[in-house]
């Protein structure tokens, strides 16, 4: 096992190279199986054929982006975007500016959901509140 990054004999339990301080596993320079230099860009380490970079499972949990990006664009000012991402205390209180106004507010609210909804579907939020990347 090798660090990615700096190419140095890293210990398999250690969780960051102790070499570089990166955390196992992130760098595309050196090969993880041999530590030699691996060409930018190429799939498998051209010295021993080991793949460079972990083939990306999709994560069938992964909230979308589209449905949290539309959910906020029209139903910004219940929050539901919020929720349905985890964001719980930000969309409580969107939902409690919205209800306690009498909705005299919920333009507020609206427009916060609106430009987070905007936000969800170009990217500035790609995560979840537990941190896992948004689907499509
Ligand atoms: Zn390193
Ligand atoms: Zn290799």
């Amino acid at each position: 096992m090798y660090c990615k990054n700096c190419g140095n004999p890293i210990d398999p339990n250690a969780a960051v190279c102790l070499n570089c301080g990166c955390a196992k596993g992130t760098g595309l320079s050196y090969c993880a199986n041999c530590g030699q230099p691996v060409a930018p860009g190429a799939a498998v380490c051209t010295n021993c054929g080991f793949a460079t970079t972990p083939t990306s499972v999709p994560n069938p949990n992964a909230k979308s982006k589209l449905v949290a990006g539309l959910l906020g664009i029209f139903l910004g000012c219940f929050g539901v975007h919020n929720f349905y991402l985890g964001y719980t205390g930000k969309a409580v209180a969107q939902v409690l500016i919205s209800v306690l106004s009498c909705f005299g507010l919920s333009f507020v609210t609206g427009v916060w959901g609106l430009i987070e909804g905007i936000m969800i579907l170009v990217g500035n939020i790609n995560t979840d509140a537990k941190g896992n990347p948004l689907g499509e």
